[in-house]
């Protein structure tokens, strides 16, 4: 491809309203262009790293015995309301009506759709199992797109589903997929780790999400380097404190906290720490309010809250359920003498002396202890965990990392196959619902994921699979001839070893063209300069060294492609797999 006829709008300036680094360097770099929040077009260059990505995951995916398939991305409102999440999933849901006035929806997912496929076309236990799989546009109405393509509202997704006739079936494709996963993100040339995941609006038991590790990512991820227990922090189990306070139990008492609410203010004005508050906070689930208590210095897990509920709607409660409950504002709510359902993290029972609001504006109450002065219906895990928490299974300390989601598995079990009677006929004739998995992947969120991880000052530094030509070729003078010659023999050279090879043929100056290269990250660069071609040589380098070498002009093509071909088998780098 030459460079003087392709489209890559590069970019010397920093684009103002990019708000992370993969997002500047693809907006630079003349891989995507804004049209409107969360709404991109992805450009000639952009969209042949996407390939990239794509046919590595469908090369994975197929050697598991994927089935690829085409799914519409409008979907019927009818089928989902069978599962009942046209009422659940929100507002990313983007709904629409067609002429006839019929509620559509499109595709945040695809569980309905194939669900309902499958129960059309599959009858009996010998078609089981069944792994299909589709690339796709997915839409979802983020609250806040941000990131560029990393949280869009239209992005480009893997999605598949699988199909068994019992849990153990699902537990050996479980298994599989999630090998097929650690082969395409090592494939891709991804520092990543798999984690314990909540299953948030897809549901089931269990699941797990692949983190590319990067500072600027949005989940934190809690580790534990001495038995490998990973998890997303929404999802880490706490331990209870291994600490106990052992003070005498003092007398309750009311103190006046004028225009004093927040644990901080409190913990200030009446000189305790935050951990002797206990927050009491309130929630509806599925309609019924429920009274949460956590520790001041402890954070309440609402997914660990809903799950524990087992509530489809979990929500905070408004002022008026405070008032109606607790009889004041959010603030100076507290356990005491509070007629409510109760659920306590395991860390309040152990608060000795603790302070909570007194159920009365400007008032709180001083050494409140559980078992004498209020009862939690429950006592649960639901806190996040923090620094300084230890390990659930070995109990050395958890270490924190930072981490870009960019796929998820799910173990389904028969959520969806129930919900829509979606069954097969086990060797018994007996009826049974399918038992299903699911297995997302962010194809167009990798392509931001790799660049936040493999770059420098200067631009892109494409992992060797992903990168959208394998060498650019620079001739520093386009209006010498011999020069213009010789790169072009090797330009064509190389495409005929059948690499992929960008001709910088661009009448500009050599800065312009080395600073392009740089930023565009292809992995070789061949420079044909007057000085070296004098004494036969070009010039060879990595994008991911400052090496340059003398190679002579007949060597070039060898060169690259044996180093290419050497880089390009598909085993994987353990390494890459942060266990
Ligand atoms: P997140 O927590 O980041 O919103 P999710 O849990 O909603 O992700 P899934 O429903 O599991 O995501 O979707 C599968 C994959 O699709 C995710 O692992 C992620 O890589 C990608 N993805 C999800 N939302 C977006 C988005 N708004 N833009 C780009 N990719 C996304
Ligand atoms: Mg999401």
């Amino acid at each position: 491809m030459k460079l003087s006829k392709y489209l890559i709008p590069t970019l010397k300036e920093l684009p103002a309203d990019a708000d992370t680094l993969s997002a500047r360097l693809m907006l630079r770099a003349g891989l995507i262009r804004k049209v409107a929040a969360g709404l991109y077009e992805w450009l000639p260059l952009g969209l042949r790293v996407l390939k990239k990505v794509e046919q590595i995951i469908r090369e994975e995916m197929d050697r598991v015995n994927g089935q690829e398939v085409w799914l519409p991305v409008l979907q019927p409102r009818e089928l989902w309301d069978e599962t009942g999440r046209w009422q659940v999933y929100g507002k990313e849901l983007v709904r629409l009506k067609d002429r006839k006035d019929t509620d559509f929806c499109l595709a945040p997912t695809a569980e309905e759709v194939i669900t309902d496929l499958v129960r059309r076309e599959v009858r009996s236990y010998r078609e089981l199992p069944l792994l299909l799989y589709q690339f796709g546009t997915k839409f979802r109405d983020e609250i806040r797109p941000r990131f560029g393509v990393m949280r869009a509202r239209e992005f480009y997704m893997k999605d598949a589903y699988s199909f068994h006739a019992d849990e153990a079936d699902l537990g050996r494709m479980y298994q599989d997929v999630f090998e097929a996963y650690n082969r395409i993100f090592s494939r891709c040339g991804l520092a990543f780790r798999p984690v314990e995941a909540e299953t948030g609006a897809i549901g089931g038991n269990f699941s797990h999400e692949f983190m590319v590790l990067a500072d600027t990512g949005e989940e934190t991820i809690a580790s534990c380097e001495v038995c490998g227990y990973a998890a997303n922090v929404e999802r880490a189990e706490a331990l209870p404190p291994h600490v106990k306070d052992e003070d005498d139990m003092a007398d309750i008492e009311e103190v006046d906290t004028p225009d004093t609410w927040t644990v901080e203010d409190v913990a200030r004005l009446l000189k305790v720490s935050a951990d002797k508050m206990i927050k009491t906070l309130f929630y509806v689930a599925d309609e019924k309010p429920v009274v949460a208590l956590v520790r001041g210095d402890h954070e309440l897990n609402e997914a660990k809250l809903q799950r524990l509920l087992d509530a489809k709607i979990l929500h905070k409660a408004s002022d008026e359920v405070y008032q109606q409950t607790a009889g004041c504002d959010v603030g100076y709510a507290g356990p005491v003498g509070l007629n409510a359902v109760i659920v306590a993290d395991h860390a309040v029972s152990d608060v000795v002396n603790g302070v909570s609001g007194a159920n009365k504006k400007d008032k709180h109450l001083i050494n409140i202890n559980v078992g004498r002065d209020y009862k939690p219906s429950r006592y649960a895990d639901i806190r996040k965990v923090q620094e300084g928490d230890l390990c659930p299974r070995c109990q050395k300390t958890f270490l924190f990392h930072k981490g870009i989601e960019v796929g998820h598995t799910f173990m389904l079990g028969t959520k969806y196959s129930q919900a829509m009677r979606a069954g097969f006929l086990t060797d018994k004739g007996e009826k049974t619902p399918f038992v299903m998995g699911c297995y997302g992947i962010g194809v167009s969120r990798i392509v931001a994921a790799a660049i936040e991880q493999c770059h420098d000052g200067n631009g892109i530094i494409w992992p060797e699979h992903l990168a959208p030509f394998d060498v650019i070729v620079l001739p520093l003078n386009v209006s010498e001839p011999a020069l213009m010659t010789t790169a072009e023999k090797i330009y064509h050279d190389l495409k005929a070893k059948g690499l992929a090879v960008l001709l910088d043929d661009r009448d500009c100056r050599a800065g312009v063209k080395f600073k392009d290269a740089d930023l565009l990250g292809i992995p070789w660069r061949v420079t044909v300069g007057e000085k070296k071609l004098a004494v036969g040589k070009a010039e060879l380098k990595k994008r991911s060294s400052s090496e340059i070498e003398d190679v002579d002009i007949d060597q070039v093509t060898e060169r690259v492609s044996s180093a290419k071909f050497l880089g390009n088998d598909i085993s994987i780098d353990e390494n890459a797999i942060i266990k």
